[in-house]
């Protein structure tokens, strides 16, 4: 099985290679934007499986960025997870609720993103006919 095309939206460079590095030693595919407005251009092009999107971005923020892509019917199908460093008790459900289809919070816990990314890759393909 060919494994998935990964995109990951992120402006912080420590943050940005610890997920690329957890994800390529699983064997998927990674593409990487440091901006909003890079990381949908990249995924109108490139049609990624999954996009993991920072939240804090600098000028267009990961929920205006995600907004973008959920009302274009060329990237709506795709799922989006936030990444975000804020961990106070709500922001699950407020994330969600903006549209975003999951949650991962910073500090990144290395066992923890796999395993959400693995669920959303899943549920994904579950859905195609
Ligand atoms: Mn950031």
């Amino acid at each position: 099985m060919a494994k998935e095309l990964i995109l990951i939206v992120e402006d912080n460079q420590k943050n940005l290679k610890l997920v690329r590095d957890l994800l390529q030693f699983r064997g998927y595919l990674v593409l990487e934007a440091e901006t909003g407005e890079k990381g949908i251009e990249i995924a109108r092009e490139q049609r990624p499986a999954l996009i993991l999107m920072d939240v804090q971005l600098p000028g267009m923020d990961g929920i205006a960025a995600m907004t973008v892509l959920k009302a274009d019917s060329n990237t709506q199908h795709i799922p989006i997870v936030a990444l975000t460093a804020y961990a106070m008790k709500g922001d699950k459900e407020r994330f969600t609720e903006n549209g975003f289809d999951g949650y991962i919070s910073k500090p990144i816990d290395i066992r923890e993103l796999p395993k959400i990314v693995e669920q959303h890759l899943s549920r994904h393909s579950e859905k195609k006919p």
